[in-house]
């Protein structure tokens, strides 16, 4: 055991603390973050919102955080790690189900998976903490010792374009250049995870729209115009145009219909936001309709593989060295850990806010 200062709150009751605690050990690499990003989760954990959070077996508190970029302190050489290397920790790490066993805890068939932050096990938001080199990513490129926090959220986008490429197969998806443009792209929701799959939509060669039912302010309008897609506050405009591929990370229900009324024919729609506090609303049997005669797909998709972390780094990478102000930019905040009052009060201007810790 380690005695370390941390974020902790107590699952699923909520609250929050800055203060020393007594944490396990698990593994051969010594890290301490440099940034962990807050997110809705977080927060709703911190308001006794989220029902299905748990502490850690043995524990009355469970360390908050699970977006993080961190720094090795030390690591023997046989892990492949060594001090001073930048890495991403996984979120979620396995049970016994196949899908588990196969590296694949994002599509655990069981639900005995745990998660850093969330359910049963000790997040990234601490001075410092070990872990296993098997649930390590590396960052290979220095750029990225600040907006890589932004691996974690972005590998779930990353993972949600492999879905729309493989559900997508069922019919000819792309256009007929063989790529998607002239494809429209709708992206409902302007927060951090709205704005990294337009982004990630744009850069597929879709036609990109992020929508809010509100305007937005000028970093967000800045970030539209740096990757080549537009904004669309669609409570003054009404859209008649056919989306391809539509995202919800709004998880309002009714929304998502709206939109999903105006998909076009073989198209895809990824439900990725959740909001089990959404006013109800009704699906209809001209929705089936809609759905059946238009062979449309629906998918949900949660988290992402050790491959997906990879493979969002390099995007950032490559995001970063294209214009490294965008990217640096979607960080609109940061903290110290001991404001921990971020938790509740939310600035509506913010994308990310982090908590620095070194
Ligand atoms: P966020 O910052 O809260 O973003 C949610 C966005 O949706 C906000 O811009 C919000 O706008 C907008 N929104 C809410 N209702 C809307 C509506 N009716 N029409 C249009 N926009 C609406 O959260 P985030 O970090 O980007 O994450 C997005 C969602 O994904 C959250 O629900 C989160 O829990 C979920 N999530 C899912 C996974 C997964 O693996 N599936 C992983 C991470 C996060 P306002 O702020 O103006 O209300
Ligand atoms: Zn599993």
């Amino acid at each position: 055991m380690t005695k370390v200062q941390a974020i902790t709150t107590e699952a699923p009751k909520g609250g929050v603390k800055f203060q020393t605690v007594d944490v396990e050990d698990n593994g051969p690499v010594e890290l301490s973050p440099m940034y962990t990003g807050i997110c809705g989760t977080d927060r709703g954990m911190v308001t006794g919102r989220l029902d299905f959070a748990y502490n850690p077996q043995g524990q009355d508190f469970i360390v908050l955080g699970h977006e993080s970029i961190c720094r090795v302190k030390s690591a023997d050489s046989q892990t492949g790690f060594k001090a001073g290397d930048l890495v991403v920790p996984m979120v979620r790490r396995p049970g016994k189900c196949i899908n588990c066993q196969a590296g694949r805890q994002d599509n655990c068939s069981d639900g005995d998976k745990k998660e850093a932050g969330i359910t049963g096990k000790n997040g990234f938001m601490r001075e410092s903490f070990t872990d296993d080199p098997e649930f390590l990513v590396k960052i290979d490129d220095p750029s990225l010792s600040r907006t890589g926090v932004l691996t974690e959220p972005l590998k779930n986008v990353v993972k949600v374009f492999e879905v729309v490429e493989t559900v997508s197969k069922r019919s000819i998806y792309a256009s007929t250049d063989s790529t998607y443009h002239g494809k429209k792209a709708y992206v409902i929701g302007t927060g951090a995870e709205g704005f990294l799959f337009a982004m990630m939509a744009s850069e597929y060669g879709f036609d990109t729209r992020i929508l809010n039912r509100h305007p937005v302010e000028e970093n967000r309008m800045a970030i539209c115009d740096a990757f080549n897609m537009e904004f669309v506050d669609y409570s003054k405009e009404d859209r008649k145009e056919k989306i391809d591929l539509l995202i919800d990370t709004s998880g309002d229900p009714a929304t998502f219909l709206k939109f999903m009324r105006i998909m076009n024919l073989n198209s895809v729609g990824i439900m990725f936001g959740t909001n089990g506090k959404a006013p109800s609303t009704e699906f209809t049997g001209k929705d089936i309709d809609i759905m059946v005669e238009r062979n449309i797909t629906l998918a949900g998709s949660v988290d992402a593989a050790k491959t997906h972390y990879e493979k969002a780094a390099s995007y950032l990478s490559r995001w970063n060295a294209r214009n490294s102000r965008v990217l640096s930019s979607m960080i609109t905040s940061e903290k110290e850990p001991s404001e921990t009052s971020v938790f509740t009060d939310r600035n509506p201007e913010s994308i990310k806010t982090v908590i620095k810790w070194k």
